[in-house]
């Protein structure tokens, strides 16, 4: 179907931060497949994981206990601080979970219109609810009716979440990004996370942070939500999670841990033991090497180095970052950035129309680092004037 609009060219192999095209043209990859592919492409470890594991057993259904899936969640319990864990096969789906137990756990307390408050600009996924969820008009458009029970606020906005709080007395929960990805890479305050836990264990709902974009050490921490020492009720995973190998999760601490029962919800592939396999390489690869300490420091080079290349270069509005999660914001829409880039052998993405958004991998070195900031600033210097 016509739903994407691929770019021109053909990646054959990926070996790190590289891509190799079908013509031999080597391509740094400075998105890493929208923060998919966080430990590159091609790891040896991921790769020696999923061929063993191939060759082994490779679905079994959640009929049977599946123990790598046991231990995989043990392991994202470790790093979360959370309880327990769903396994599905996306963000959408990781997403889908969470709002289900928003759901119930209003329903148990009988609650007859239970309301879960999303943000203006965030993005949750494509499916009916997680597109309702989501703050962006373009991603509706055409399909309503859409579901119901869910109300949009700005965000980073406390006196509008105290406001919603006066006229939904159905509230269940509130649903939020750490950092806005799809949005434009808008960092909140920073005790933004904080305020709504406080918020959310006044009026006995759930925090449910979607670090679909910004868990598995991308933005300096393991998950976000450890920048403000707090913890959600509620947390989903995907991208990252199996660099490349579909898995999503969602996590849940409290009474949110009990809420699905047996028959409550379920997914076939879900957690598989290909899945797990490669999500235990990934998260082996991210503790031995102290990724989220390296996604700090490659974070802070790439903004320096940005803000000092582009300093004083007019039409530049901002850059910004947290992490390994960068924005750089234009006066202007700039979407042919991505093609002109791609030009200069480099792969950006541009979201929100005028922000050139940065998601490069973690095992990125300093010079790799280095060469996208000259390639892409070298670009902008000669797109802006
Ligand atoms: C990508 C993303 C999703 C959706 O994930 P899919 O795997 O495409 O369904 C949801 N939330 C956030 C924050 C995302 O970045």
């Amino acid at each position: 179907m016509s739903n994407y609009q691929p770019l021109p060219v053909e990646f054959k192999s990926g070996a790190g931060a590289w891509l190799t095209d079908i013509d031999g043209q080597r391509y740094l990859d400075a998105l890493s497949g929208i923060a998919v592919c966080g430990l590159g492409h091609a790891h040896p470890a991921v790769q020696a994981a999923i061929s063993d594991q191939a060759a082994n057993l490779i679905h079994t259904s959640n009929l049977y206990r599946i123990p790598l899936q046991e231990k995989l969640a043990e392991k994202l319990v470790e790093h979360s601080g959370m309880e327990k864990v769903f396994f599905g096969n996306s963000g959408a789906e990781a997403n889908e979970a969470a709002i289900k137990l928003a759901r119930l756990y209003g329903n148990n307390k009988g609650i007859k219109n239970p309301t879960i408050v999303v943000m203006e600009r965030s993005f949750h996924g494509r499916t009916m609810a997680t597109l309702t969820a989501t703050g962006n008009d373009k991603v509706k458009k055409g399909f309503t009716p859409l579901v119901e029970g869910f109300k949009h606020i700005p965000y980073n906005n406390l006196d509008a979440l105290n406001e919603v709080a006066e006229t939904t007395p159905d509230l269940v929960a509130v649903m939020v990004e750490p950092v806005l990805g799809e949005g434009g890479v808008v960092i909140p305050d920073e005790t933004y996370l904080k305020a709504i836990r406080t918020f959310c264990d006044e009026y006995d709902c759930l925090m449910i942070l979607d670090e679909i974009q910004t868990g598995m050490c991308r933005t300096g921490e393991w998950f976000a939500f450890q920048h403000e020492a707090i913890k959600p009720d509620v947390m989903t995973l995907a991208k990252a999670l199996g660099n490349g190998v579909p898995i999503g999760a969602c996590l849940a601490s409290g009474a949110a841990a009990d809420l699905f029962q047996p028959g409550s919800h379920g997914s076939t592939f879900g957690g598989n033991p290909l899945a797990a396999r490669a999500a235990l390489a990934v998260i082996e690869v991210l503790e031995n090497n102290n990724l989220e300490r390296r996604a700090k420091e490659l974070g802070k080079r790439l903004l320096d180095g940005f803000k000092q290349s582009l300093s004083g270069i007019k039409g530049i509005k901002e850059i910004r970052g947290k992490g390994l999660m960068l924005g750089i914001e234009l006066e202007k829409d700039c979407t042919d950035l991505v093609g002109l880039a791609l030009e200069q052998n480099l792969l950006i993405n541009v979201t929100a129309g005028n922000v050139i958004r940065l998601l490069p991998p973690l095992i990125l070195s300093d010079d790799e680092a280095d060469e996208i900031i000259s390639r892409l600033s070298g670009l902008l210097i000669k797109y802006l004037t």
